[in-house]
């Protein structure tokens, strides 16, 4: 299986020529965009790896996939889809586009930018930032995962469109509460540090239904993830790759095939929507190989 994975890696280097670095977040562009990696978990507890598997990035709108889950733990799914809709949209993750609509009641779903406001707005505690720490340390197994201080400066300082999208929200009313400190919450969030192996195991672990309390959130977020996970390019990636999966900025994939396995991908270099150019491709050749589609 290692090999096949290296094999992998390697049909697709040359698409790192292929796009460019997040370098609207400065200190996203100053990463090396030559590494790649790619670990597998699956539910029979074999890991495969190959590459810079273990090479840490921040995981950016993955969080997205797991401030979801939280919000509805703790508000259960009918208050959390009162705020946040589960419908596709044509536009970009980070489109404030119709949210100043007056028919528009709720940002189109919770995998791009203003949807992923409002569900970290969702979650509880003094420290919201704490418990969603613990949260990924626990479903990743790894008690050592923590925020990049560099990437979440740099996110802060830059991160006027997010800004923009929030203060509109909370004006519009979908918002409650401070909106600088949900932000806060919001871009230390997307610099958590993860490695592919991290991904895997939470990919894995929305894969794995086995606790009968959780599955219903599981369903859920797994339907948003092949819906709406790669944004706007999430019909082509269906129809390509068939894997529901979640995309970040830092150069991740994450993805989850239900009672079978989870997946961690990463290359940094993006193409125009925001996904990992050779991560697309690794996880295309990854479903040719292993013959991974769902549907
Ligand atoms: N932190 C990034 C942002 O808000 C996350 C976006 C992404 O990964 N697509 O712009």
């Amino acid at each position: 299986m290692e090999k096949i994975l290296e094999d992998i890696i390697v049909s697709n280097e040359h698409l790192k020529n292929r796009g460019s670095l997040a370098d609207y977040i400065p200190a996203l562009g100053r990463v090396d965009p030559n590494k790649i990696g790619i670990s597998l978990a699956d539910i029979d507890g074999n890991i495969y790896r190959a590459g810079d598997w273990d090479h840490k990035f921040t995981i950016q709108s993955i969080s997205k996939v797991l401030s979801l889950m939280l919000a509805i733990m703790d508000n259960g799914e009918e208050n959390v889809f009162k705020r946040v809709d589960y419908e596709a949209t044509e536009e970009p993750f980070n489109t404030m586009f119709k949210l100043d609509f007056p028919q528009t009641l709720k940002p189109a779903n919770p995998m791009i930018n203003a949807g992923a406001i409002v569900t970290t707005s969702l979650i509880k505690g003094e420290d919201k930032f704490a418990r969603i720490l613990d949260f990924y340390r626990k479903i990743s197994g790894n008690k050592d995962l923590d925020y990049n201080r560099e990437v979440y400066v740099s996110e802060k300082k830059t991160g006027d469109k997010n800004r923009s999208i929030a203060y509109l929200m909370k004006a519009r009313g979908f918002i409650e509460g401070d909106v600088d400190r949900i932000l806060d919450v919001y871009f230390k969030q997307c610099s958590i540090e993860v490695n592919t192996l991290d991904l895997a195991k939470i990919g894995l672990f929305i894969a794995d239904r086995s606790d009968l309390n959780t599955n219903q959130i599981k369903k859920l977020t797994t339907a948003i993830m092949a819906s709406s996970g790669m944004y706007n390019f999430s019909g082509k990636y269906a129809v390509e790759v068939g894997v529901p999966s979640k995309s970040g900025v830092g150069g991740g994939i994450v993805a989850t095939l239900p009672n079978k396995m989870g997946i961690g991908v990463y290359s940094p270099v993006l193409d125009e929507y925001g996904n990992s150019s050779v991560g697309f491709g690794i996880m295309k050749d990854l479903e040719k190989s292993l013959t991974l589609s769902i549907y």
